[in-house]
């Protein structure tokens, strides 16, 4: 299976909790789409550290909070 991600969502996300104030929304953008394993990593980490984050990629906007995110993304399931 192709598989274009190197899971540099990941990094730029711990990196992002460590850069910013705790309590606040975390933002990150990114060219690439997210994939299913980093969009799984961010829910669980939006739950764990009680934030939101929200990741902007190259067509969609994902916003986690509290372990779920509110994008309605079927599409990007069938894309992965
Ligand atoms: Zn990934
Ligand atoms: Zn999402």
């Amino acid at each position: 299976m192709l598989h274009l991600c190197h899971h540099s969502e990941k990094l730029a996300i711990a990196l992002g909790l460590i850069n910013t104030a705790p309590g606040t929304p975390l933002r990150i953008r990114k060219n690439l789409w997210v994939c299913e394993d980093c969009h799984t990593y961010a829910k669980f980490i939006s739950k764990i550290v009680g934030r939101a984050i929200m990741v902007r990629d190259a067509n969609r906007f994902h916003d986690f909070e509290n372990g779920v995110c509110s994008f309605l993304h079927g599409l990007l399931v069938m894309l992965v």
